[in-house]
């Protein structure tokens, strides 16, 4: 039987459909990465060796071929001097002042990469601790940037924390619970520069609701750096424009900005997953899948990327016009 317009019923529709990949146009090596690469490569090319104290960047790839010019991590100033190494340097998330007294006490000279956004954090930390505000960095404790933050404010009075049971109260201000632990009266909040704004959002409105009783102060200083928000953007566009079906964000296992990209796909209800290399792609995941959205964390170079773009190729999908990204050498973020 035929329609009225000749075709045949419950035949299956041509196939027309076209398999592509989308590339979010903010994505990669972030500006503070980047720019620390650069110093300390050429650190090493001009002066020779130079060790980083912990992960300067958490590209196993990265790594390897930094190694080949001169970079190798130490996981402490004195286990560099031990192995005979004449300077060390922080890494753009910033470390602690101790660092650098560490490495004038072992007569090492000190190569400093600090992001000039995590140091903006750093300064803010110091004033509002000397504005006599208890500190709360918003993240995670074991991370070197909030670490490093905490230790230049130089105070017992600060914490980090990524969940109100983090933190040392367990009331608000004002409670009669013979039990209750009530947060001081001034409190502010920074957060490490690559977290989720909407979750600072949540964790200030419930920790502000525990503060500002009985005359409370509450200040909440948003420091996620403008590219790790430029990359959660564009993440979000792969969603809502691109319609992608799936989503691949490219990044270091160890790398938090990459496993929170992969969070917020998946948060945005399209299947997320964070991947270190291009053969860790498995066929069953494109079952079904038209578009493709490949994100990066800030720091996943270039080739990286591409050489998962070329997989994906190589499984049918059309390379995106124009490229990766193209790269502004000139870009600086507003800080
Ligand atoms: S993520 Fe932001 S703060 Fe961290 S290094 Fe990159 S630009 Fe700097």
């Amino acid at each position: 039987m035929s329609t009225a317009t000749g075709s045949t019923p419950n035949a299956a529709p041509a196939d027309t459909r076209t398999k592509r990949i989308v590339v979010a146009t903010e994505l990669g090596y972030c500006w503070g990465v980047r720019r620390a690469l650069d110093i300390i490569e050429q650190a090493a090319q001009s002066d020779g060796p130079i060790a980083p104290i912990g992960d300067i960047i958490h590209t196993p790839q990265v790594v390897e071929r930094l190694r080949a010019r001169g970079v190798q991590g130490a996981t402490s100033v004195d286990e560099a001097a031990g192995r005979g190494f004449q300077r060390v340097a922080i890494t753009a998330h910033g470390m602690g002042p101790h660092l650098s007294e560490q490495a004038a006490t072992a007569g090492l000279e000190l190569v400093d990469t600090t992001c000039p956004l995590v140091t903006k954090v750093q300064r803010l930390a110091q004033k509002l601790v000397r504005q006599g505000y208890f500190l709360v960095v918003y993240g995670d404790s074991y991370h070197p940037e909030v670490r490093g933050i905490i230790g230049w404010a130089g105070t017992s009075k600060a914490v980090a924390a990524k969940k109100i049971v983090d933190l040392p109260w367990n009331a608000p201000r004002g409670s009669t619970d013979p039990d209750a632990a009530m947060p001081p009266r001034k409190v502010a909040v920074v957060s490490q520069t690559t977290k989720n704004v909407k979750e600072l959002m949540a964790f200030a409105q419930e920790l502000q609701a525990m503060v500002m009783p009985l005359g409370g102060e509450f200040r909440l200083c948003n420091t996620i750096c403008e590219p790790t928000s430029e990359r959660q953007n564009a993440l979000r566009r792969l969603v809502e424009q691109d319609k992608v079906d799936l989503i691949l964000a490219i990044g270091g296992r160890k790398s938090s900005n990459t496993a929170r990209l992969a969070e917020v796909g998946n948060q945005m209800g399209v299947v997320s997953r964070h991947i270190e290399r291009p053969d860790e792609i498995e066929a069953g995941w494109l079952e079904g899948v038209d578009t493709v959205g490949v994100t990066a964390g800030a720091s996943t170079p270039d080739d990286v990327i591409q050489l998962v773009v070329d997989t994906l190729v190589g499984f049918g999908y059309t390379a995106p016009e124009g490229g990766i990204r193209p790269v502004d050498p000139d870009y600086v973020p507003a800080y």
